[in-house]
Formats: C-alpha cells, sequence, structure tokens
C-alpha cells in the first residue's frame, strides 16, 4: 500500500459575505481569518476616508476617486459598486494569486459585488448573508461602534433594509443573534463547502483506481 495521501489539493472557496452595516459581518470575517491562517483576505479599495483605526492596505486600500476611476478603465477590479456615495472595487490581482495558489479567500461585499462575482467566478463562490436579529439591535450596534457621526447612522440604517432585501440571492444565512454560534454555523458551512464533490477533482482518478483495486 502506498503511503501517500489519498487527497490531494482541492479548488479554493470564495467566500462571500454580505449583510448590513453593524450585523457582525467584520467580527465574523475577523475570526474566520484568524482559525484559517492559510485563508486569504480580499482587501478592497475605497474613496472613502478612513475611520479611526483602519490601516490603509490591512482594511482598504483608501485611494483617490482619480485613482479609482483609472482603476476601473484599466479592468483592475474583479468587480466595483457605488455603495452610500463611496466607490469600493475588488482587486484582480490579489485574488487571482489567492485561487492558483488554492487557497481560499473571504470577500467583505456588499450585494452588488455578489452578483456581479456570481457572474464572474459562479462556481467557486459561497455567498453568506448576515442578518441582525432585529433593526433595533442593528441601530443599537451602529452606535455603540462610536464610529459614525449620528447623520451616516441614520443614513446607514436607512440603506440596511435595501440591502436586506437581498438575503434570498444568497446561499446561506446566518442571523447573528450571539457571535458565537454565528460563528459556529459559519465554520459549518465552511466545512461542508470543502468538501462539496466539485471541489475536489482528485476524487475521480482515487475512484478509478479504488475500483480498479489500485
Ligand atoms: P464600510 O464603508 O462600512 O466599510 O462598507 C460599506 C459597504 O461596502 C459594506 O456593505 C461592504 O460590504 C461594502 N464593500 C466593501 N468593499 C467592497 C467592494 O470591494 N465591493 C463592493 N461591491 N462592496 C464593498
Amino acid at each position: 500500500m502506498s503511503n501517500k495521501p489519498v487527497k490531494s489539493a482541492r479548488r479554493g472557496l470564495m467566500v462571500v459575505l454580505s449583510s448590513p452595516s453593524g450585523a457582525g459581518k467584520t467580527t465574523l470575517t475577523r475570526k474566520l481569518l484568524a482559525e484559517n491562517p492559510d485563508m486569504a483576505m480580499s482587501v478592497s479599495a475605497t474613496t472613502r476616508g478612513a475611520r479611526p483605526g483602519e490601516a490603509d492596505g490591512q482594511d482598504y486600500y483608501f485611494i483617490s476617486k482619480d485613482r479609482f476611476a483609472h482603476m476601473v478603465d484599466e479592468d483592475e477590479f474583479l468587480e466595483h459598486a457605488k455603495v452610500f456615495d463611496n466607490f469600493y472595487g475588488t482587486p484582480r490581482a490579489p485574488v487571482e494569486a489567492a485561487l492558483s495558489e488554492g487557497r481560499d479567500i473571504v470577500f467583505d461585499i456588499d450585494w452588488q459585488g455578489a452578483q456581479q462575482l456570481t457572474q464572474a467566478a459562479g462556481d467557486d463562490l459561497v455567498k453568506i448573508f448576515i442578518l441582525p436579529p432585529s433593526m433595533s439591535e442593528l441601530e443599537a450596534r451602529l452606535k455603540s461602534r462610536a464610529q459614525d457621526s449620528d447623520a451616516v447612522i441614520a443614513k446607514r440604517m436607512s440603506k440596511s433594509e435595501a440591502e436586506i432585501s437581498h438575503w434570498a440571492e444568497y446561499d446561506y444565512v446566518i442571523v447573528n443573534e450571539d457571535i458565537e454560534m454565528a460563528m459556529e454555523e459559519l465554520r459549518t458551512i465552511v466545512a461542508a463547502e470543502r468538501l462539496a464533490r466539485r471541489r475536489q477533482p482528485w476524487l475521480g482518478g482515487f475512484v478509478k483506481r479504488l475500483t480498479s483495486g489500485g
């Protein structure tokens, strides 16, 4: 019997997480990355200013509108969209590099980005929507974050319903009532999706050898 491992490389997952602001998506994303050191995070480019505590190149690439327009012209984004009053886009090159290394990659993007990626990347995508337990809880979480002014919070709340209206376009929905439970659900989704038959192209050859007595 050979000592070679039976399982070989699977296709990387493109895990898309969308939610209204304040539903806990950033916390869940950070925990998922901390538990999976091989997973990559897609760092978006945005024309909005950095919030306190945000670092350029880590949370976002903070760029000018001119630079953003240039990147659009050069087809450097896998997808891009206007969210609130700012532009956001997913740089193409790091995603392609991560996937070609067989790494999973996580995207924190809105419903518009998820729709565009569905067209560009179909089978590799796992789309997950995070819902708050209630709208009052969502507002409380936005306020406790204290990063945005009251006017910005009011605007984000009014946009939340629009974002939530796209929930049914996602493969999975997590209601984030309790962060540990939500995290357990997220882990379960990722574990199951990694085992999907189409993500394990080595299986065909394996079963052939298995049934031919190899
Ligand atoms: P925030 O300004 O609060 O960081 O993000 C606002 C919204 O923009 C969030 O819903 C976030 O998921 C979305 N977003 C961030 N980066 C991208 C991106 O590259 N593409 C798209 N389509 N949405 C993004």
